[in-house]
């Protein structure tokens, strides 16, 4: 995942409008930030490895001048995690210079890359990004011509911000995979992943963006394209189990609400007799408030978390992950002699899991029951999230009692299919749940190799 961000306000401070949308959107993606501004004519994009604080300070914000901009928090799925794919990527192509930055994962980027080294296009990054912002440069036609050409050529997941021409343009893919919403500012507007970035900036939260619908923002306000076919409507169900910030609103619900529901409906269809209850802070926190509601177990901290370490799942190799789980919690003294039920969102790999129920015990835990907020992930996502290839998901092709057992745990259950269901308040027919059902709403390569390029770059 990753966050994306995109303004049009004339006569205010857009790098540190841009700045503070991206700050916002931390969570969706700690590898690298960027902005990109346009200003008279020109194009400046600042980009670089690190968190939005670290990329940018007051200096390199005052370079930043402009009407317009668009940014990125950037989280590696398709190109490995280096500079060159940090973003908005630039494209200056045969009809114009395009900036770009993207959320998703395009399931057909090697043939369109293909395509574009037969008519001399070379391209400098790994990412699909660069594809969607080539094809754009090289369109010749005017901007909205160009996005109704290229854009029904895209597939998979995408929700991008670009700017062009002196013009913010966004655009989801049909089936709305990631989201994408719209605000309203005194003297502009802005676009963002999430809604939590509009209140940070202080934008009326106005929509979302339609599946399938592209949006310009300019001095002519903001028009709505209709240029693609809305599909079946497949929104992320992970985005409300993990990865939205709990006070966003996607689809009308806030995910905090969705969440506390989640452990609620977990309690009734997986008790445990327990002394206390207690989140994986901070992703397990609403679930576990809200089975601790229902259970009538009292609630605890219990684990203490040391908020200065990057979100383990975001990093981008084991080595790494390992390092920053044994950095990340420590056990309060509480929690000895008694028997806890420890919750958390969702379980991936397995290995945080395992690692925070052996830490419990070493603190004096009797028992320790892992109740997880949704149902086992047993497939890979092709739409822009970084679940493993199936052999590295703990639930693969295991029963839950083989991957209790893995984890150590003294009982373990998950919330089923149809209670998450219910927690989000809205139809099964319009999310994506590929990753637990292994049913996709969109045809996928065969190759379960999530589309990463192997490129020699
Ligand atoms: Fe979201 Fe899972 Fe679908 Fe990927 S496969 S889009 S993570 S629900």
């Amino acid at each position: 995942m990753c966050g994306v961000f995109g303004a049009w306000a004339p006569g205010r401070d857009i790098a540190r409008l841009a700045y503070f949308g991206l700050f916002a959107l931390q969570h969706r993606g700690q590898e690298s930030a960027g902005i990109a501004v346009w200003d008279r004519g020109r194009l400046t994009t600042l980009r670089d490895m690190g968190l939005v604080a670290q990329v940018f300070s007051e200096q390199k914000l005052r370079g930043l001048g402009g009407d317009v901009a668009i940014g990125h928090t950037r989280y590696s799925t398709t190109g490995s995690s280096q500079w060159s794919n940090a973003q908005p990527l630039v494209q200056h192509g045969r009809a114009r210079t395009v900036a770009i930055a993207h959320n998703g994962n395009l399931t057909n980027a090697a043939e369109l890359r293909e395509e574009l080294a037969a008519r001399g296009i070379q391209l400098g990054s790994t990412s699909d990004t660069e594809v969607i912002a080539a094809l754009l440069a090289n369109e010749p036609a005017p901007l909205e011509q160009a996005l109704a050409a290229v854009l029904p050529r895209l597939r998979g997941a995408f929700s991008v911000a670009g700017l062009a021409d002196g013009t913010v343009f966004a655009f989801r893919d049909r089936q709305g995979f990631r989201p994408l919403c719209l605000g309203r500012l005194a003297d502009g507007w802005v676009i963002a992943s999430e809604s939590c970035s509009l209140d940070l900036v202080g934008a009326e939260h106005d929509r979302e963006l339609s599946p399938g619908e592209a949006i310009l923002l300019d001095g002519a306000g903001c028009r709505s394209l209709a240029v693609l076919e809305p599909g079946r409507r497949a929104q992320c169900i992970f985005e409300l189990v993990y990865l939205a910030r709990p006070d966003s609103r996607l689809a009308g619900v806030e995910v905090y609400g969705a969440r506390v529901r989640t452990g609620e409906l977990l309690a009734a269809e997986a008790p445990a007799e327990a002394d206390l209850v207690l989140p994986v802070p901070d992703s397990g926190t609403p679930a576990a408030i809200g089975f601790a509601r229902a259970s009538g177990i009292p609630f605890s901290e219990g684990l203490i978390k040391n908020r200065y370490v990057a979100r383990t799942f975001i990093q981008p190799d084991q080595a790494l992950r390992e390092h920053g789980i044994r950095l990340k919690f420590n056990p309060l003294g509480e929690i000895a002699g008694r028997r806890v039920v420890v919750v958390d969102d969702s379980i991936v790999r397995g290995s945080t899991m395992r690692q925070i129920v052996s830490l419990l015990f070493e603190a004096g835990a009797a028992e320790v029951h892992v109740r997880v907020a949704c149902p086992p992930i047993v497939s890979p996502c092709f739409y822009g999230v970084d679940m493993p290839d199936e052999d590295d998901l703990v639930a693969h092709g295991k029963a839950v009692e083989d991957v209790r057992g893995l984890v150590g745990a003294t009982s373990l259950a998950y919330l089923s299919l149809a209670g998450l269901q219910r927690a989000t308040a809205q139809p099964s027919s319009t999310f994506c749940r590929a990753c637990l059902t292994g049913r996709y709403p969109t045809r996928v390569p065969a190759a379960l190799d999530k589309l990463r390029f192997e490129l020699a770059a």
